[in-house]
C-alpha cells in the first residue's frame, strides 16, 4: 500500500531548499530590505540532505526538486546532485533557479546528473528586471538560459510569476522567446505566499485573464488532453501557433486536492504544504543518531495525518491580504517562500 494522508494523496515530490540566501530581490518574493537568516550550524550537510532523501525515496518519493532561495547559490551543489542522481528510486531530479549564476554551472550539474531545469524569467526587459528584483543583471539570466541549452537542457523550462501592471503585457513576449529558444513558458499567478508582503488580489492575473490575452494573439488556447500527472500543477494548452505554454491557476484554482508535495528546508524542517503554520524537524532525530527507521516512521506517521490544502483556504478569506506581515516573518523565517522553496 502507497503511503497516504488524510484525503488520500501519495507522497511522490519532494522539494529540497538548500539554502534561504538569494542574489536577487523579487518583489512578489523578498520584498523587504532586511532578512533573519536561517543560522548557518543549523544547515544541513549534503550528505545529511542525501541520507534524509533516501528516507523519503523509501517511502514513496520518486520525483525531487532542489529550490531556495537561490540553490546555486549553495558552494558546490553539483556535489550534491551528484549524491542524489546515485539513488536509483528518483525518477526526475530537477532544480529550479533565476539563472543568475547559472551560466557558469550549467555543464556540471548535467555532468552530475541533473534531469530537468526549470529557469524563472519574468520579463524580457532590463529596466523592469531591475526595478522588480534591484539587480542589472538581466544579462547574465539570458546568459544561464543560453549555458542550459547549450548543456543539453531540453525541454528547458521558463517560470514567469504574471503581475498586473508590472509582466502582464510581456505575455505573447515571453512565448515568442520560448518558442525560439525550444523553452516552454509556464505563467503562475501571483501567490500570497509568506514573503509576499506586498501582495493584494488586483495585483492577481488569473489563468482566465491570461488565457484572454493569448487568444487575442493567437486564437483560442487548447486545453492538452492525453495522459498528465493528475498531481502537475500547470496546466498545459496549445495556442492557434502550435506552441504549447503552461499556466499555473495556484491562486484563483488551486490543486490541492491532487498535491503530493512536501518541502524541505535548508535546515531539515518538514513542511507538508507551502501555507502550513508549522513544519516538523528532521534535524533533531537526524542528528541526535535516529536511525533510518525511526526517521521513516515519523515521515510516515505525520503524512498520513496531512490535512493541508492550505491555498484552498485562502480562497475563502474575505479582504484577503498578505498572509504574514513583515514582522511576523522575522520571527519566523521559515515561513518565507524563499525558505521553504516555492
Ligand atoms: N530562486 C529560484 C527561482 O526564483 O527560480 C528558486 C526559488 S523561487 C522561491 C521558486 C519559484 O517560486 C520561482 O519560480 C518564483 O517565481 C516563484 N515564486 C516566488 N514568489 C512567488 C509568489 N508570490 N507567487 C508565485 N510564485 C512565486
Ligand atoms: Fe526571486 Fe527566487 Fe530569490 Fe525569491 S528566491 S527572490 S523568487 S530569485
Ligand atoms: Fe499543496 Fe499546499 Fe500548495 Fe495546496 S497550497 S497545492 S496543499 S502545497
Amino acid at each position: 500500500m502507497p503511503l497516504a494522508d488524510t484525503l488520500g494523496r501519495p507522497l511522490r515530490s519532494l522539494r529540497l531548499s538548500v539554502t534561504d540566501r538569494c542574489n536577487l530581490r523579487c518583489r512578489y518574493c523578498m520584498p523587504e530590505e532586511e532578512y533573519v537568516w536561517l543560522p548557518r550550524a543549523s544547515i544541513l550537510t549534503f550528505e545529511e540532505i542525501a541520507r534524509l532523501t533516501r528516507v523519503f525515496t523509501g517511502l514513496g518519493v520518486a520525483k525531487v526538486r532542489l529550490t531556495g532561495g537561490e540553490p546555486l547559490l549553495r558552494h558546490d551543489l553539483p556535489a550534491l546532485v551528484a549524491l542524489l542522481a546515485r539513488n536509483p528510486a528518483i525518477e526526475d531530479l530537477a532544480l529550479t533557479t533565476n539563472g543568475m549564476v547559472l551560466a557558469g554551472q550549467a555543464g556540471a550539474l548535467k555532468t552530475a546528473g541533473l534531469h530537468r531545469l526549470t529557469v524563472s524569467l519574468d520579463t524580457l526587459r532590463p529596466d523592469r528586471f531591475e526595478a522588480y528584483t534591484r539587480s542589472k543583471r538581466h544579462a547574465d539570466v539570458l546568459a544561464g538560459i543560453e549555458a542550459a541549452r547549450a548543456a543539453g537542457f531540453s525541454p528547458l523550462k521558463l517560470n514567469t510569476v504574471v503581475v498586473r501592471g508590472y509582466n502582464d503585457d510581456e505575455l505573447a513576449d515571453l512565448i515568442e522567446f520560448g518558442r525560439g529558444i525550444g523553452a516552454e513558458v509556464r505563467f503562475i499567478e501571483y501567490m500570497d505566499v509568506g514573503g509576499a508582503t506586498r501582495w493584494s488580489a488586483e495585483q492577481v492575473v488569473s489563468r482566465r485573464e491570461m488565457l484572454e490575452t493569448l487568444a487575442r494573439r493567437y486564437g483560442s488556447a487548447a486545453p492538452l488532453a492525453g495522459p498528465r500527472d493528475g498531481a502537475a500543477p500547470a496546466e498545459r494548452y496549445r495556442l492557434g501557433d502550435g506552441t504549447v505554454c503552461g499556466v499555473i491557476a495556484s491562486t484563483t484554482a488551486p490543486f490541492c486536492r491532487a498535491c503530493d508535495r512536501s518541502r524541505l528546508t535548508a535546515d531539515g524542517t518538514w513542511y507538508l504544504c507551502l501555507y502550513a503554520e508549522r513544519g516538523v524537524s528532521l534535524r533533531d532525530p537526524l542528528r541526535a543518531g535516529a536511525p533510518d527507521e525511526e526517521l521513516a516512521a515519523l515521515i510516515a506517521a505525520t503524512w498520513r495525518g496531512r490535512t493541508d490544502r492550505g491555498a484552498e483556504e485562502r480562497l475563502r478569506v474575505l479582504d484577503r491580504g498578505a498572509l504574514y506581515p513583515a514582522e511576523a516573518l522575522r520571527t519566523d523565517p521559515h515561513r518565507e517562500m524563499h525558505t521553504r522553496g516555492g
